[in-house]
């Protein structure tokens, strides 16, 4: 039993107190390690760079402590019970990591909890303690570790299997909202934090349906006895990540139903479909997983083919699963599905990388995204979205209806459950020939290792779904809805945003006009045919520009004015529409559920 105790006698400085006991150390020095890195965000964090004021002590004192190299460190022998102490800064205001303020606090166990090596298998207890400051008297406590000495929602004391299960429920403290509901008969919380407005019963109604579909699709009981939502609210912001029986997330205060709003938003659609996302993950890519990951090697990158498949597959079943479950009308989860084809579309570097490179990669390309990221890589999330939608289709079409994705999932599902085997990269391409009884080894090779055009345009016919492919109408154009406008024959080939001197060139389209004309992600355009203009302005101006117009352009770049001349190419027909035909309704509503 490793005991670990978490406190902070001055919330403000933003430090957790951290102390563990061990009561069997290695005779020889103990070892300590910190993880690199946190399950399901695949970059390398180094969470030791927030750690101060390491000591250890044993019954005859100090000990000495040798550093091994940024995340490792031996502790002198010594005999009997071993006590090591050490502050984390946390002023990280994102789900990866650990945050204390006046607010709140949050942790995740990965940034805040060193491994005592060789014993990572032994149960772990934690006592949390309420922070030291008169702010922090009516904090409550919320987390899906499970209690051993403590009131529900209090501090106290709770425990976990071993240090992987420490390590995967994170914990929220402060004057939060709590809202309760049962699906499928287990006990569901969501956690808000932050400053919001929110129709409570309303959103309590609409996660437990999405719940009660996710639990039903992969076949009752739950995987979990209980689970926690925990959204931090904040003026502008989206992500989450998950847990085996939470999960954390950032949402706009947007994105919240209001009291009396009926309807379903875009805001709060993009929140239905984050929380969908998550809990899907509950299975596919928590339990599911892949087999590099069993168990994880939290020093260092663990590389994999498959993130599309965990990060795709749960993107495709996360606005699905909104319109199976009646939470969104099909007009709506058309429009989503079209706006991942054009975000897809929209990047040249679709040609470039294939769905598995970008999962291996993902360490230093996806997570590490420069100004030309469009041009280099597919994202995987999206891209393995799109593959999921090919998969199930072609798999529906080959056998009338009969087999599709669904049934895979649920295999994989089963598998998990009855062997505990990790998926191997060929693992779902096996599975998906052996349902349908086809050989579909170089279709999927395709999808999943190659770079050419996916085929939707037919595989959605097959469900009576028309693609229709429009150039975009200004930069907020995602795609996915039809517009009246006028639309652009011309385009510039950038990404700009209005900056204080002028126009900030974000991202150029590689062999597009800018970048053809000699602009650059960064330059600072400030005349354009001799006049000073704004996002709007310019929007305007290519809307009556043909192809072949040459236009003089005025930039800094860095503190030197330079002039190009760009030659404005045609606007690339690369935003995608998808509307519902009269036919094959009924494969059409087998697919969507309605
Ligand atoms: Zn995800």
């Amino acid at each position: 039993m490793i005991r670990y105790q978490i406190s902070s006698r001055n919330p403000s400085s933003h430090y957790f107190d951290v102390s563990l006991r061990v009561d069997n150390p290695d005779p020889d020095g103990q070892r300590l390690r910190l993880p690199n890195w946190i399950p399901g965000s695949y970059m390398i964090r180094d969470f030791s760079r927030n750690l101060l004021d390491l000591r250890a002590r044993s019954q005859a004192g100090e000990l000495d402590i040798e550093q091994i190299d940024k995340s490792n460190w031996r502790v002198g022998a010594s005999s009997g019970e071993l006590t090591v102490e050490y502050k984390v800064y946390a002023k990280d205001l994102s789900v990866r990591a650990a945050h204390l303020d006046h607010t709140h606090g949050y942790y995740n166990g990965s940034s805040v909890f060193v491994e005592v090596m060789g014993q990572g298998d032994q149960p772990c207890e934690v006592l949390i303690e309420r922070p030291d400051a008169v702010f922090c008297v009516n904090w409550q406590l919320a987390t899906s570790l499970k209690r051993k000495q403590a009131e529900v929602y209090g501090f106290g004391l709770y425990e976990a299997l071993d240090y992987d299960d420490l390590i995967d429920h994170p914990v929220e403290m402060g004057a939060f909202t709590r809202i309760a509901f049962e699906a499928c008969g287990v006990p569901h919380d969501i956690i808000l934090t932050g400053r919001f407005e929110c129709d409570q019963a309303r959103l309590a109604a609409d996660l437990k349906t999405i719940c009660e579909h996710h639990i039903r699709f992969f076949g009752e009981p739950a995987p979990m006895d209980y689970y926690q939502f925990q959204v931090m609210v904040v003026g502008e912001g989206y992500g989450g990540l998950e847990h085996r029986a939470s999960t954390s997330l950032i949402a706009s205060r947007a994105s919240l139903p209001k009291p009396g709003q009926t309807g379903v938003d875009d805001d709060y659609r993009d929140f239905l479909g984050l929380c969908s996302h998550e809990y899907f993950h509950t299975w596919n890519v928590k339990r599911i997983k892949p087999a590099v990951y069993q168990p994880y090697d939290l020093q260092q990158e663990v590389y994999t083919d498959l993130l599309w498949a965990f990060e795709g597959i749960t993107s495709y079943y996360d606005d699905l699963g909104l319109l199976r479950s009646g939470l969104i009308e099909m007009d709506s989860y058309l429009e989503l599905l079209a706006q991942t084809m054009t975000r897809v579309q929209r990047g040249p570097g679709r040609s470039r990388q294939s769905a598995a490179e970008s999962s291996f990669n993902a360490w230093t390309k996806f997570y590490k995204q420069d100004e030309n990221a469009a041009n280099a890589i597919v994202s995987y999330y999206a891209k393995g979205c799109l593959i999921a939608a090919c998969i199930d289709l072609k798999m529906r079409e080959l056998t009338d209806g009969q087999q599709n994705l669904d049934t895979v999932m649920r295999r994989l599902w089963q598998t998990c459950l009855q062997q505990g085997k990790g998926v191997e990269p060929d693992s779902i391409q096996q599975l998906v020939s052996e349902i349908t009884g086809v050989d579909l080894g170089s279709f999927l090779q395709e999808l999943i290792y190659g770079t050419s055009e996916l085929p939707l345009p037919e595989l959605l016919a097959s469900v009576g779904v028309e693609v229709v492919q429009r150039v975009a109408k200004n930069s907020q154009d995602k795609g996915g809805k039809d517009v009246e406008a006028d639309l652009p024959a011309a385009d510039f080939g950038a990404t700009l945003k209005d900056g204080e001197t002028g126009l900030l060139v974000q991202r150029v389209v590689e062999a597009g006009a800018a970048q053809s004309g000699g602009l650059s992600a960064g330059d600072q355009i400030i005349a354009l045919d001799g006049l000073r203009l704004n996002q709007a302005q310019l929007e305007s101006k290519i809307l009556r520009a043909k192809p072949g117009d040459v236009w003089q352009v005025h930039a800094f770049r860095r503190d030197e004015l330079h002039q190009f001349e760009i030659t404005l190419q045609a606007a690339a027909v690369t935003t995608f529409v998808l509307k519902a035909t009269d036919q094959q309704q009924a494969a059409r509503k087998d697919w969507l559920g309605c």
